[in-house]
């Protein structure tokens, strides 16, 4: 694949059509969940409009300067405005400083691109600055956005924007890909993909990143902790949870945990070898033996339906605390759920 991206090919061919045909919108707003592969398309149609030597109409080299220094975020012509943190708050004076620097020409690209990472976390007034340059935007400038939902940002902004919509692909269909282009295992990259929710950034992540899936195992083993911990314990981790960390990042956890009751789901209908968390078998028989398939089915569904009431505008620490409140409590000796009940790091 040209652009070196994986999955949604219908969003990388329009892409690539607007460079080839010079018809570069002015302003790109790419849509989807964190880990889908927001940033990296957004980086790849930098590249696209910039590369020096493309090998066809709308494609990049990857070897030139540019190509390089926009892969790796350094390339003086390219503004990159986000939060502080990770569910920080986008503050106006950043897009008032984005809109000093696009007065300028270009250094040396053929365009100037601002790119604006998680838009969700951008206060009003910084949606509004931004309005202004999108209304009147500087000659040779594109502006890139990403984000969670679109429909966190004014309408008003969606529509000065083409949107790129970025969906996850199906487990099966990004294992195969992981195996035709990265070469992984086909046990472990059928891991990864389901581990992943089908999204490719993250599945890339938790391939080459070894301290991701350190970081994944130990939410399970927090999960596992969990179901035997005390509805008091419960309580509290679901008020840590909701102060120390953003919406996101509570789907996050809470999609492992989903995964990992997947895999009780098949312990307790018998099938132990289509299991995601191969290496827990022992606690995953445990509970199924406990729960049964209709309470394990039970379990599963609360989760699907506490993400579903995440997506829309509840109170988190009460979602948490209903969830909390209904998943089984269980009593088993595995040495997994005998770590401490802590607010996981993600
Ligand atoms: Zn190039």
């Amino acid at each position: 694949m040209s652009w070196n991206y994986l999955g949604n090919e219908t969003a990388v061919a329009l892409l690539r059509s607007h460079v080839a045909q010079g018809c570069l919108r002015q302003a790109y707003l790419f849509s989807g969940p964190s880990g889908v592969g927001r940033r990296t398309l957004a980086l790849r149609l930098a590249q696209a409009a910039n590369c020096l030597t493309p090998p066809q109409a709308g494609d990049f080299c990857g070897a030139c300067r540019p190509c390089k220094l926009i892969a790796d975020m350094r390339h003086p012509d390219l503004e990159v405005v986000e939060a502080e943190q990770r569910s920080g708050v986008l503050r106006v004076e950043q897009i008032r400083e984005l809109q000093h620097r696009l007065s300028l020409a270009p250094y040396e690209a053929s365009y100037r691109v601002a790119l604006l990472l998680r838009f969700e976390e951008a206060n009003l007034n910084a949606q509004n600055a931004l309005l202004k340059t999108l209304e009147e935007p500087p000659q040779r400038v594109l502006i890139f956005i990403t984000t969670e939902d679109s429909e966190s940002l004014l309408p008003t902004i969606v529509s000065r924007c083409e949107v790129i919509h970025l969906r996850p692909l199906p487990p099966t269909v990004l294992a195969q890909t992981l195996i035709e282009t990265q070469g992984s295992e086909p046990t472990f990259a059928s891991q990864i993909a389901r581990l992943s929710g089908g999204r490719p950034g993250l599945a890339l992540q938790l391939l080459h990143q070894p301290e991701k899936r350190q970081t994944q195992q130990r939410i399970i083993e927090q999960h596992l902790a969990l179901l035997s911990a005390s509805y008091l314990d419960r309580f509290a981790l679901a008020e840590r949870l909701a102060k120390e960390k953003s919406k996101a990042e509570i789907v996050s956890l809470l999609e492992y945990g989903f995964v990992f009751w997947r895999d009780v789901l098949l312990c307790a209908c018998g099938d132990h070898n289509h299991l995601t968390y191969q290496e827990l078998l022992e606690p995953l028989m445990d509970i199924a033996a406990q729960l049964g398939s209709a309470e394990s089915l039970q379990a599963l569904s609360r989760l699907r339906q506490t993400l579903d009431h995440l997506q829309g505008n509840v109170n988190v620490r009460l979602a948490l605390e209903v969830l909390f409140l209904n998943l089984p409590r269980l009593r088993f000796s595995s040495p997994a759920s005998q770590v401490s009940l802590e607010t996981p790091q993600i």
